[in-house]
């Protein structure tokens, strides 16, 4: 079933981590710099001739650094954002989606800050992935988001599915969506994705699990009940 996704808060004591994706509690601090000649080991930095500034030098307090609890991995942010890993705080992709579509989500989210316009457009190519691997040809996305909803889905669905559409064309041609100011827009577009992925793909796999692990017995009942109608295969 869904977990509920806490992206990171600069400061914010618990967050799912962007280096394991685990929701784990965080350290703070700011950064020092811990300056060595070439003697002192592997890291250090040449000797200058100079006297050198960075010996020991505090580091402003819009560099600040945050330490994984659980997978110990340091998170550096400037200016209250995450600067590395590149990749940023967006909910990771749905276990059901295909390698492909998680392959495309992972660099949408690679790219999201530098550029929300290139990550809504992989996002809509995702999405053209996604409609194929529950009933469209993967071609033309309105196309298959016609036949989709012509065949009996939730409402919310569709809206999802046309949102990530219209968002991810937008951010390709000049329109009237202000994408590339704004990342925020994008982030729900991941959210959208996987709200997709979780109504067409996981609760249907989840429910035919179920079902399946029926005892055999109950099952025919239910074959006989619907009067030979025919069993529907799983196909996830
Ligand atoms: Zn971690």
């Amino acid at each position: 079933m869904i977990k509920k996704h806490y992206p990171p808060e600069y400061l914010d004591q618990k967050f799912h981590c962007v280096r394991c994706n685990v929701y784990a509690k965080q350290f703070w601090s700011t950064l020092k710099t811990d300056y060595r000649t070439k003697s002192s080991g592997p890291i250090a930095v040449p000797v200058l001739k100079t006297k050198n500034p960075l010996r020991n030098t505090e580091l402003p307090e819009s560099y600040v650094v945050s330490k994984c609890d659980h997978c110990n991995e340091f998170t550096v942010w400037h200016d209250s954002k995450i600067i590395f890993p590149r990749s940023t705080s967006v909910e990771v992709p749905n276990e059901d989606l295909t390698e492909e579509i998680k392959v495309l989500y992972n660099e949408a989210a690679t790219i999201l800050n530098d550029s929300p316009r290139a990550a809504a457009a992989l996002l809509r190519l995702s999405l053209q992935l996604l409609l194929k691997e529950v009933g469209g040809k993967g071609r033309n996305i309105d196309a298959d988001i016609k036949v989709i909803v012509a065949n009996g889905i939730d409402p919310q669905i569709q809206k999802a599915m046309d949102i990530v559409r219209v968002f991810g064309n937008n951010g390709a041609h000049p329109g009237e969506i202000q994408l590339k100011e704004d990342p925020t827009l994008v982030k729900k577009m991941f959210e959208l994705i996987n709200f997709i992925a979780t109504k067409m793909i996981t609760s249907k796999r989840e429910i035919d699990d179920l079902f399946e692990s029926l005892p055999e017995g109950a099952k025919e009942a239910i074959n006989r009940r619907d009067n030979g109608a025919e069993t529907e295969k799983s196909n996830g």
